[in-house]
């Protein structure tokens, strides 16, 4: 099986590399919206789909030979993507749209050839060799493995003007010895709005203090709504504000890589639930620390997990966690979404909520791959509950359509 791996790398550009990058990015905006536009044009006439080649704009556009062709061969495969993906599903994606350049997402990207001279992009100690642009200075802060091959590279600019490029390496992955998910090496893990997350012991992380960081956004954005928009003041406090915003979330992203290794090498199997979390963060209006942070979180949970050959566990976002009694198994259905505790009428055990959700969510889990022959409940709990009706004893109902917090 093929697995793909990235490194992102801060690029140096002398300034003519910049000015041929800015003309890049530039061509490739051009040529998706006069493609789009053709597109539809003659959609229009003729009734059928059909994208012209990049080669088909050189003649009226001569300043697209200035460029390496590479990257304009891939805006012509990227809208057809576009293209493609809207008419098998246009639930979940839009009508490709035009690009303008104050959205400011400069972008392209150069596949990697294979020449009898050798590959077309070179990583070096220095920086990366691409074509037309050379060698551009770079921090290559990290080496890739010798078997690693290199697919492609795609440079963006941010929007506080530095370079960046993401290389994309491909390679056979090794054989993996999976590990088997003990239930003592398991962990469960509960997304919380105010601690990030609470897992089955009861423990969170230790949150970066983002409260400084955004203090300072919010006196530089209130310092914006009184300056005359357009002039130098307006233009340099807008370059301060986007600065901090990146350095949020810079904070953000160092937080979400550094506790996703912690854990992924700690434990051998994790447990989560599958909760759609922009439906979550609209029940919840953005009341969240770490609001956008706790999807990236799982997925560099998930891949960290999954190359050490450890367990990444989904559990139903339905099944009843935050409901059951972690100690008999007992579906408390009046359990309300506000209560953060509450005692337990069979067996008597006070419970908070967000630990024992995570405790039923690592239990769940384990029971799922077949870890755990059934919820292990104490038997004698188990059967004093056995003659209260439907729902008791650790029949956990998944049908209950009833979104958990
Ligand atoms: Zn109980």
């Amino acid at each position: 099986m093929k697995e793909y791996t990235t490194i992102k790398l801060r690029l140096h550009p002398t300034a003519e590399q910049a000015a041929l990058m800015e003309k890049t990015f530039g061509c490739c905006r051009w040529l998706w919206n006069r493609m789009l536009a053709d597109v539809e044009e003659f959609y229009a006439a003729s009734d059928l789909q059909y994208i012209p080649t990049p080669a088909h704009y050189k003649k009226e556009a001569p300043f697209l030979r200035e460029v390496d062709s590479q990257p304009l061969c891939c805006v012509h495969q990227n809208l057809r993507q576009a293209f493609l993906n809207f008419f098998r599903n246009p639930g979940a994606f839009q009508y490709p749209r035009f690009k303008a350049k104050k959205d400011r997402r400069d972008t392209f990207t150069v596949y990697c050839r294979q020449y009898r001279t050798g590959p077309s992009i070179r990583l070096l100690k220095s920086g990366i060799e691409m074509p037309k642009l050379g060698l551009i200075p770079a921090a290559v802060h990290r080496r890739p493995l010798h078997w690693w091959q290199l697919k492609s590279v795609t440079v963006t600019k941010s929007r506080t003007g530095k370079y960046f490029c993401a290389i994309v390496f491909g390679y056979e992955a090794p054989e993996r010895e999976a590990v088997p998910p003990l239930p003592e090496r398991t962990l469960g893990l509960n997304y919380s709005p105010a601690r990030f997350y609470v897992d089955s012991r009861g423990v969170s992380p230790v949150l970066p203090d983002l409260a400084k960081s955004r203090e300072k956004l919010a006196r530089l954005q209130s310092g914006l709504s009184r300056m005359e928009p357009g002039s130098r003041n307006y233009e340099n406090q807008l370059r301060k504000i986007r600065i901090q915003h990146e350095r949020v979330a810079n904070q953000r992203k160092d937080f979400i890589h550094k506790e996703s290794r912690r854990i992924a090498n700690a434990w051998d199997a994790v447990c989560v639930r599958d909760t759609d979390l922009v439906e979550l963060s609209r029940r919840l209006k953005g009341a969240g620390v770490m609001d956008a942070g706790f999807g990236m979180f799982r997925d560099c949970l998930k891949y960290k997990l999954e190359r050490q050959g450890k367990a990444y566990i989904v559990v139903d976002q339905y099944a009843p966690a935050a409901k059951t009694c972690h100690a008999c198994g007992r579906v408390n259905e009046q359990l309300s979404a506000r209560e953060r505790s509450w005692t337990c009428p069979s067996c008597g055990v006070v419970l908070t909520r967000e630990v024992n959700t995570a405790r039923n969510l690592r239990e769940f889990g384990l029971k799922e791959i077949g870890a755990l022959s059934a919820v292990s409940y104490p038997p004698a709990a188990a059967g004093r509950d056995a003659g209260e009706g439907p729902g008791a004893a650790g029949s956990a109902d998944l049908t209950g359509k009833a979104l958990c917090l």
